[in-house]
C-alpha cells in the first residue's frame, strides 16, 4: 500500500495485507503451537513458539502500530495484561505515578499488587499540572501513567505537558488511550513513550473477545523487556482473537466517527435536562477538560459520557439505578466500545473509594440510530420513581 495513507484507509484495509501463497485478502488463522527448526539447527523463520511470537499478530499489530505513529506494537491476552507489563518491567522500589481517576481494575491491582512488589504507587490529579510537578521524583520516578479521558468522569489529561514533566524527571509517560482510540488522539505525537488500549473495547469494537496492546516511541530496551515480559510470563493473545481483532479494526474509523457524533448529540440533549443533574463529556464547552481536548483531539470527543441523574426524595442513586433499570434498547452491562450501547452505575461496581458519584450512569455509546438512545433514555429517566 502506499505510505502516508488516511487513517480511515489503513484501517478499511488492515494496510492492504494479501496472503502471498493463496492470494487472499483477509489472513488465515494460524493456529500452531510450534515452528519447525532446520536441519542446521537454526530457525530462519524466526519463530520458535506461539507463546513468544505468532504471525496471527502481525497484521493487527502493523494495523495498530501504524494507526499511532509507533515503531512497534505488541498484542497481549487482556488489556490489563498490557497494561500490568509495563508495570512488571519496572524494579523493586521504582516510584510510579498514576491518576486518582482511572480506570478501576488497574487502580486496584496498582494499590494491592503492584505495592506488594514494592513499587511505590502514587496516586495524583493528573489534570493538576502543578500536583504532577510536585509529585514526581527527579531520578526515582521512573513511569506516568495516565489514562485520557479517564474512566468514568472522563477527565481530560494534558499529554504533551505531562510528557515535558516526566521527561524532565527521567521518567517514562505511558498513557491509556482505549477511550481515545489512535483515530482520536495519537499519544505519540504529543511525547508519550508507551500507548496502551484494551483492544477488547474500540479496537475490536463487537464484545466478542477480550485482547490489549501496547505501542511504543522506540524499539528502546523497556520495549524488548516488555517482549520478554511477555513470552515468560505467556499473558500472549489467542490466534482466534487476533484474527476476529484484525476483522474489527477494519471499521474502527466508521464505528468510532459514529459513537462520536451520537455521544456528542446526547450529552447537549442531556446538558440542561430537567431530571439531569450534570452530563459529563469533554466535548461540552462548560467541562473541565474541553479547552484541552479540543487540542489534543480530533475529530470528536470520543463515544464514552456519564450522567448525573436528578433524585427527588429518595436521592439521585435511586433515582440513577432506576433509570438503568427502565432502559429497552441500551444494555445494562459493563464494559465499553461495541456496536451496542451500554449503560451503568459506576458506584455499583466500583465500590469504597470510587470517584464516581452514587447518582452516576456510564454510558458507552454504540452505532444505533440516535434518536432511538435518545428517546429510550427519556422514557428511562421519566420512568424513575422520585
Ligand atoms: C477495559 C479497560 C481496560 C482493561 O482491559 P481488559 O481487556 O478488560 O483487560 C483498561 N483500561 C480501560 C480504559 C478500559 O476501558
Amino acid at each position: 500500500m502506499p505510505t502516508d495513507l488516511h487513517p480511515d484507509s489503513i484501517a478499511a484495509q488492515a494496510l492492504g495485507w494479501v496472503d502471498e501463497t493463496t492470494r487472499a485478502v483477509t489472513p488465515p488463522i494460524h493456529l500452531s503451537s510450534t515452528y519447525l527448526r532446520d536441519p542446521d539447527n537454526q530457525y530462519r523463520s524466526g519463530r520458535i513458539y506461539a507463546r513468544a511470537d505468532n504471525p496471527a499478530f502481525d497484521q493487527a499489530e502493523a494495523v495498530i502500530r501504524a494507526l499511532e505513529g509507533g515503531a512497534q506494537a505488541m498484542l497481549f491476552a487482556s488489556g490489563m495484561a498490557a497494561a500490568t507489563a509495563v508495570f512488571q518491567a519496572l524494579a523493586p522500589g521504582d516510584h510510579v505515578l498514576a491518576p486518582k481517576v482511572m480506570y478501576w481494575s488497574l487502580r486496584n491491582w496498582l494499590l494491592n499488587f503492584a505495592t506488594h512488589w514494592r513499587l511505590q504507587v502514587e496516586l495524583v490529579d493528573m489534570a493538576d499540572l502543578d500536583a504532577v510537578r510536585a509529585a514526581l521524583r527527579p531520578g526515582a520516578t521512573k513511569l506516568v501513567w495516565v489514562e485520557t479521558p479517564a474512566n468514568p468522569l472522563w477527565t481530560i489529561t494534558d499529554i504533551a505537558a505531562v510528557a515535558q514533566l516526566a521527561h524532565g524527571a527521567g521518567a517514562k509517560l505511558a498513557v491509556d488511550s482505549t477511550v481515545a482510540t489512535p483515530l482520536l488522539t495519537r499519544p505519540i505525537e504529543h511525547g508519550a513513550d508507551l500507548v496502551m488500549h484494551a483492544a477488547t473495547k474500540y479496537l475490536n469494537g463487537h464484545s466478542d473477545l477480550i485482547a490489549g496492546v501496547l505501542v511504543t516511541r522506540a524499539d528502546d530496551p523497556f520495549w524488548q523487556r516488555l517482549r520478554s515480559i511477555r513470552a515468560q510470563l505467556g499473558g500472549t493473545l489467542g490466534s482466534f482473537e487476533a484474527w476476529l481483532l484484525t476483522r474489527g479494526l477494519r471499521t474502527l474509523h466508521l464505528r468510532v466517527q459514529r459513537a462520536c457524533e451520537s455521544a456528542q448529540r446526547i450529552a447537549e440533549h442531556f446538558e440542561h435536562h430537567p431530571l439531569v443533574e450534570a452530563v459529563l463529556y469533554p466535548g461540552l464547552p462548560a467541562c473541565a477538560g474541553h479547552a484541552v481536548a479540543k487540542r489534543q483531539m480530533r475529530g470528536g470527543f470520543g463515544g464514552m459520557l456519564s450522567i448525573r441523574v436528578k433524585g427527588g426524595d429518595q436521592g439521585g442513586e435511586a433515582a440513577a439505578i432506576a433509570t438503568a433499570a427502565n432502559v429497552k434498547l441500551w444494555n445494562r452491562a459493563t464494559s465499553l466500545g461495541g456496536t451496542e450501547s451500554l449503560v451503568e452505575h459506576r458506584a455499583s461496581v466500583e465500590g469504597a473509594g470510587t470517584p464516581a458519584p452514587p447518582d452516576l450512569l456510564r454510558l458507552s455509546v454504540g452505532i444505533e440510530d440516535c434518536g432511538d438512545l435518545i428517546a429510550d433514555l427519556e422514557q428511562a429517566l421519566r420512568a424513575a420513581p422520585r
